[in-house]
């Protein structure tokens, strides 16, 4: 029986995922593990939510679509433990959510929102094992990218500085109900530890890395003259005539630490 009968909605970016193969990749790339806390980012129609629970026998979902609130519950009553959190993902504190633990992400996420969601789960990296994500795959070729491509920018430098990237697989139009206009891919996130991030401030770091791509064909030198001079680029070890689509991550970070240092302390 097909609880599902809202018509999706555009402005929530939603696209279910209907063909089999693509979600037993995801399920098996997730791999879920007795005792993992497992979230789902909008469980949608229940693509992934229903083989994961009964996979897992237990998943926590955030939805923000209340038509998909009551459906999603029936459907799950008798497979698994679902516990749907009706909110906005964007205010969802999720080193609340994990409390003691540490929790796996996974999302077929919501293609018009899926730069903020990125960056707000990040903000609570700490609290996140792995995230299994699927997205534009534009989006994913600049998430994975390295300095010198095209679409090498803000993105690749804040993820790329607190996470490894790997990329997974592609995925079709087709495989979507209504099909996108564009490709998709999936991507695995691997928070990095915090010592091995290394970076001395954070909000710092991405103030200097937002300037440094605002104005992605001018030199260092002129894009990030609001936090330092010529000379300061260069006792960094590094090139003022450099442009930041050419630094490596570590040169970001080596940068805002040495910037960092030379603040006055209040
Ligand atoms: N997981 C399902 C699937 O694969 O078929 C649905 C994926 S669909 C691309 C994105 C889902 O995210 C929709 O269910 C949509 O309602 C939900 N969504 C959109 N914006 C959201 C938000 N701000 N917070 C939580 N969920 C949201």
């Amino acid at each position: 029986m097909n609880r599902f009968t809202a018509p999706p909605k555009k402005n929530l970016g939603q696209h279910f995922l209907h063909e089999r193969g693509v979600i037993e990749k995801i399920v098996l790339a997730v791999d879920p593990q007795p005792g993992d806390m497992l979230v789902e980012i909008g469980p949608g129609q229940g693509a992934l939510t229903l083989p994961l629970l009964r996979k897992h026998g237990a998943l926590t979902v955030i939805e923000f679509d209340r038509d998909l609130i009551t459906p999603l519950m029936e459907s799950a009553e008798g497979v698994g433990d679902l516990t749907i959190i009706h909110k906005d993902v964007l205010k969802v504190d999720f080193g609340k959510l994990a409390g003691e633990s540490r929790i796996r992400l996974v999302g077929n996420l919501p293609y018009n929102i899926s730069t903020p969601i990125l960056f707000h789960v990040l903000e609570h990296a700490d609290a996140i094992i792995d995230m299994h994500f699927m997205l534009q795959k534009e989006v994913v070729e600049r998430m994975a990218s390295a300095p010198g491509s095209k679409v090498y920018g803000r993105l690749s430098v804040m993820l790329q500085a607190v996470c490894r990237v790997v990329t997974l697989f592609d995925v079709a139009p087709g495989a979507f109900r209504p099909p996108p206009k564009v490709d998709s891919a999936v991507v695995r996130l691997l928070p990095k530890p915090a010592v091995e991030i290394g970076i001395a401030d954070p909000v710092f770091f991405e103030a200097l890395v937002r300037d440094a791509f605002g104005q992605r064909r001018k030199t260092l030198r002129n894009s990030v003259q609001a936090h330092c001079t010529a000379e300061t680029i260069l006792a960094a070890g590094l090139r003022p005539e450099a442009r930041a689509e050419q630094l490596e991550v570590a040169e970001f970070i080596a940068l805002a630490n040495f910037l960092a240092a030379q603040q006055p302390v209040h």
